[in-house]
């Protein structure tokens, strides 16, 4: 079973709603007029061809967590210091690819 973005193999499948609610939480208590933008980014993923199935909802998921994880980083954390900390925490991003 293998991400459709980045090619790697997905050892624990969490789909991009799943993540996108954990972020929400994160972003309301962070930054909340980041919200909209994040599930814009979400949404980008939820149309695309199931990979696996997630590990909490069971849902189908499209692409791996790293992958959802990086482009809601690059898009919306970069260049702010004191989020990027916390997101790296929070969502145990490794900042690496890049
Ligand atoms: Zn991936
Ligand atoms: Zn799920």
């Amino acid at each position: 079973m293998k991400c459709t973005l980045c090619d790697e193999a997905v050892t624990n499948p969490i789909c991009v709603e799943c993540l996108s609610r954990e972020m929400e939480a994160w972003f309301n208590e962070t930054k909340p007029s980041l919200v909209s933008e994040m599930k814009d980014i979400a949404n980008l993923y939820l149309g695309m061809e199931p990979l696996h199935s997630c590990v909490i909802c069971g849902e189908e998921m499209t692409v791996c967590r790293h992958c959802f994880t990086k482009e809601v980083f690059e898009g919306l954390i970069k260049g702010n210091k004191n989020m990027e900390e916390d997101f790296i925490r929070q969502f145990n991003y490794e900042l690496t690819g890049y």
